[in-house]
């Protein structure tokens, strides 16, 4: 049982926390400071893992690392920060990020208020106190006026059934769920399944160690080389003079990066002036070749054809044995409505001897786990080690998972079974004081993700702020507002290409998920998003209901100060 003394908000019933927040990765971390040393409030951090991190905590597979440029896969709240920490590498390995959050935690004193090693298992809203209880695997119940999840997109790892992956006697390792003190892959037969960003890392790294490598494929990916490197320390110095600039064009971007598409329609250009286009965003590596391309590239499947065109030709290009090549060709669905995987030597890592394809449309789909390895399309294919890097149940997978009942005894999981309901992806209606950070229907996942995770604390401190300033208990979402965001969100994206790929951002890669775009694809992106945010709070929080203490259940809107 864990208890301590909190002055709630609003006064009224007395709850154990002003505050609990569910994770350490990012945005917990950023969130406990936000609350507890601006606003001053009592908040705990509960946290799965024995170590802050999140994200970077679990993903320890084999050539992890960012895919985001490491100066701006920070946090850009503290100047001093920004100053004192020196990234070695164009994108950050694992643990060097891990390195960082860890120099966070103790430098802004977090850890004593973070409760490691306890997974939160249910939380419940009580009508009556107006409080949520949350509960632990550890038994842990405590009672706070808000909750604010963040639990990350990404961190519900889908194992797919695999039919005899029980029976399986060598060893088995989801890439999110990896080993801490790593795994040998020296002089072994191993099966990788998957080809998305994760895997896309881990097989030249695997392939370097491995006996013989088998890669198992269900869709061919687009890749982009990173790219990566050392970096410059005259660029640090440059960098660091300006991050006062930096801060502000990655807030007013499109994705969270310094990037923007080209002003221009692909479909206008001449086959020289786009090729040379083209090989410039090549050259610089990362992910300009996907958001900074021609602007009609996520909304034209003729533009599209001609973008993903030059891709298909570099891997044809790279990979040696055409036949390889063919099968490791993407052929149906749009480039770019997949996340862009980075990579370092993966389509070359094909033409190593020690490395075979099995690709489900041509050879075959996995159609069983046995005992002694993996059998796809009729052939048994012997294996010691399996790396599953089939991905996430993405955006609503996490939320789901902590058992959220809200007004009435209502559940969250079953309200979303089709598709997740939000109002800007950081409120839902019927869950009073809940905040989800970087949830479903906000930019999230299709952003850098600190400046999303930055701007939604920010938000959130804010609100909460205000709330005290008025004497206010609880702030709620109305359903007509949740009702006109999810159908923003969809309208905006039945515009793009985004829909006709079975991607994770529709929710297609798991078995049963509604098919709904899951993230926000706004207009001006997350500086319009943010903008729209803005004025909502400005609005007196437009399409929120507040109310004082001890109104609960017949709440009035208020207005703001
Ligand atoms: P993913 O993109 O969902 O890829 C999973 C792979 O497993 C896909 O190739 C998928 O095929 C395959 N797969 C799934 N279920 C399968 C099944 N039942 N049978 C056979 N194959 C199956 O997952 P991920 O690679 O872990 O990446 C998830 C996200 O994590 C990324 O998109 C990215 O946002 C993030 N990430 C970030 C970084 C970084 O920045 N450092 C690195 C890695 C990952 P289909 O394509 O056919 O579904």
């Amino acid at each position: 049982m864990t208890t301590a003394q909190g002055s709630a908000p609003g006064a009224g019933a007395k709850a154990d926390f002003d505050a609990i927040i569910i994770g350490a990765g990012f945005s917990g971390m950023y969130m406990l400071h936000s609350l507890r040393d601006k606003l001053d409030m009592n908040a705990t951090v509960f946290e799965a893992g024995d170590g802050v991190g999140g994200t970077w905590y679990w993903n320890r597979y084999p050539g992890a690392r960012c895919d985001s440029d490491s100066y701006i896969y920070c946090y850009t709240f503290d100047k001093n920060l920004l100053q004192e920490w020196t990234w070695s590498e164009r994108y950050p390995e694992q643990d060097e990020i891990l390195r960082y959050l860890e120099h966070c935690a103790e430098r802004f004193d977090l850890k004593p208020d973070i409760q490691f090693g306890k997974r939160v298992v249910g939380m419940a809203f009580d009508d009556s106190t107006e409080l949520w209880t949350v509960r632990t695997d550890k038994g842990d119940v405590a009672t706070a006026r808000f909750v604010i999840t963040a639990v990350g997109a990404l961190s519900a790892a889908n194992t797919p059934p695999f039919k005899g992956l029980e029976t399986f006697k060598g060893k088995w390792y989801h890439t999110s769920q990896w080993p801490h003190d790593g795994v040998d892959f020296t002089a072994r037969r191993v099966g990788v399944i998957g080809t998305g960003a994760t895997a896309v890392q881990a097989i030249p790294e695997i392939a370097q160690q491995a006996k013989h490598l088998t890669v198992f494929q269900r869709t061919p990916a687009f890749c982009v080389p990173a790219r990566n490197g050392r970096v410059d320390p005259e660029v640090t110095k440059a960098r660091k003079a300006d991050y006062e600039g930096i801060r502000q064009r990655i807030k007013d971007s499109f994705f969270g990066f310094e990037l923007s598409f080209l002003p221009k329609a692909v479909l206008d250009t001449t086959p020289e002036e786009r090729e040379q286009e083209f090989d410039r965003m090549w050259d610089a590596g990362g992910f300009a070749f996907w958001l900074a391309n021609y602007q009609d590239m996520f909304f034209s499947k003729e533009a599209n054809d001609v973008i993903a065109d030059y891709l298909k030709r570099k891997i044809r290009s790279t990979v040696n044995d055409p036949v390889v090549a063919e099968k490791l060709t993407p052929k149906n669905y749009p480039y770019g409505t997949k996340r862009q995987p980075l990579d370092t030597n993966y389509f070359e890592t094909f033409n190593k001897k020690n490395v075979l394809l099995v690709d489900a449309s041509t050879d075959g789909p996995i159609e069983e786990i046995t005992p002694t390895g993996i059998r796809a399309g009729g052939k048994e294919h012997p294996l010691d080690i399996i790396v599953v890097a089939t991905g996430f149940d993405a955006l609503t997978g996490p939320l789901k998972k902590l058992g959220i009942k809200g007004r009435g005894g209502r559940m969250l999981a079953q309200e979303w079974e089709l598709g997740p309901q939000t109002y800007l992806g950081v409120a839902i209606a019927g869950y009073p004081n809940l905040f989800t950070i970087t949830g479903p229907q906000s930019p999230s996942v299709l952003s850098n993700m600190p400046v999303s995770i930055e701007q939604h604390v920010e938000w959130i401190t804010e609100c909460i702020a205000h709330m005290r300033r008025n004497k206010l208990s609880t702030i709620e979402a109305t359903a007509q507002a949740q009702d006109a965001w999810g159908a923003h969100v969809a309208e905006i994206v039945s515009s793009t290409l985004m829909p006709g790929a079975n991607s994770w951002y529709m929710g297609a890669n798991i078995d049963g998920k509604a098919r709904r775009f899951l993230p926000y694809l706004g207009p001006e992106g997350v500086s319009g998003y943010r903008r729209k945010c803005a004025e909502i709070a400005d609005k007196g929080y437009e399409g929120f209901v507040f109310a004082r203490q001890g109104q609960g259940g017949t709440m009035q809107p208020i207005a703001a100060e």
